[in-house]
């Protein structure tokens, strides 16, 4: 029987963590978390039973206390209770399937106290990977990854030495924009950048998709992950979104993981590694499917690549600024205030205008992602 706590158990990845739990009967839930939507907290708390449950928002911890006044559920509020949350003592996994940088504190803390990270929160990782990946090693802790194109690698990785990794192919699907160009992203509205076309996500990482914003973190996470420079990283579209990675080796070998785009697959993957177990779900006919298609990105348009690459390569603060610039520009796009294009403006005035700092504490991080809040405010 393997213990698990979930940052983030009410969004897209937390639910079907759950349903992963729930069709395989075998393991516990210590832990459950949400920022505010303590409705469909509440249903899961009823079903799972945890210890404890974080909510970040305090009033709504108080009116979920009330709630479930008739369970054992501990309820804790804010960074001490995910924090809280993510140490319990008997929890094997943390999985963090929270969004946004916040997701730092309390995956180090899981850390320090010797938990393995079923990790989908990539944020986290691209800020504070120099900190992170040295401390796992340090204390023994296996960072398992949940993202789709991270658990490809990870799986095209095993049974192949290390050392003969050439570089990493890292598949996007070009999101809803694929093949447009700047004068035809003009007007684009949430709606239209909220419609991914082949997987259904939260709404953040649905925007980044389309900005490529996501691929670009996605390449700084899997630089860490994977502990291979920046330039070993290709990106390549694959707008079916069924090659979800692939690792080229010395030799010319090509290791890909294929399959009907469904989160559960890494997500059970983590959870089980080095298992592998029975997914219900569709199944790749490839004789239906009939072909595969690859294109180069698109780094004029989609700058925000571009621009992710450089932060990458830059390490430092840099990568803080790129991800904070991004986490506060979507919101903004989210509520309507900036337009579509505006969100990759912000990220590059936010680099311009930032000065590099090497190997910062986790203090420095989060005084680079303040810095960033005040400068996009102080615009508005
Ligand atoms: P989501 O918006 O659907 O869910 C986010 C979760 O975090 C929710 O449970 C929410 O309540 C919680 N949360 C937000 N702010 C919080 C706070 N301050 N305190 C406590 N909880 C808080 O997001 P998602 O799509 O599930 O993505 C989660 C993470 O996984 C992101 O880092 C994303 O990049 C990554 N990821 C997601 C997918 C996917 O298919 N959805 C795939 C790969 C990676
Ligand atoms: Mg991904």
């Amino acid at each position: 029987m393997k213990n698990i706590a979930i940052l983030g158990s009410t969004g897209s990845i937390g639910t079907q963590t759950l349903e992963v739990v729930r069709e395989n009967q075998d393991i516990r839930v210590l832990g459950l978390s949400a920022g505010s939507n303590i409705t469909r907290l509440e249903e899961q708390i009823r079903e799972f039973r945890p210890k404890l449950a974080a909510v970040w928002n305090e009033e709504k911890a108080k009116e979920l206390r009330l709630r479930i006044a008739d369970l054992d559920t501990r309820v804790v509020s804010g960074m001490e209770g995910l924090t809280e949350l993510a140490v319990i003592h008997e929890t094997d996994i943390l999985v963090t399937a929270i969004v946004g940088m916040i997701g730092i504190r309390p995956t180090i803390e899981a850390i320090r106290a010797g938990k393995d990270i079923a990790l989908a929160n990539k944020e986290t990782l691209v800020t504070a990977g120099h900190i992170i990946m040295p401390l796992a090693r340090e204390k023994n802790v296996s960072i398992l990854p949940v993202d789709s194109e991270h658990s490809a690698i990870f799986q095209s990785l095993r049974g192949n030495d290390g050392k003969a990794v050439k570089k990493i192919l890292l598949t996007a699907s070009g999101g809803p924009f694929r093949g447009k160009k700047e004068e035809d992203l003009l007007d684009i509205q949430v709606e239209d950048a909220l419609k991914h076309p082949n997987w259904s996500m939260g709404r953040k990482i649905t925007i980044d998709s389309s900005t490529m914003v996501n691929k670009g973190l996605e390449v700084m996470e899997a630089r860490w992950l994977f502990d291979v420079k920046m330039d070993q990283i290709q990106v390549v579209i694959q707008p079916q979104s069924i090659i979800h990675s692939m690792v080229e080796y010395v030799d010319g070998a090509v290791m890909a993981q294929l399959g009907t785009p469904d989160m559960k697959l890494p997500i059970q993957y983590a959870l089980y590694y080095p298992e592998r177990r029975y997914l219900p779900g569709e199944r790749l006919d490839f004789w239906k499917l009939g072909r595969l298609d690859f294109e180069e990105p698109d780094m004029d348009t989609f700058y925000a690549l571009a621009l992710a690459y450089e932060a990458g390569r830059a390490e430092g603060t840099l990568p803080t600024v790129f991800n904070a610039a991004n986490e506060l520009a979507v919101k903004m796009f989210l509520d309507r205030e900036i337009k579509y294009l505006e969100i990759t403006q912000i990220i590059e005035d936010c680099m311009r205008a930032h000065k590099n700092k090497e190997n910062p504490t986790l203090q420095e991080i989060l005084e680079a992602e303040a810095e960033v809040y005040e400068r996009i405010e102080s615009r508005r």
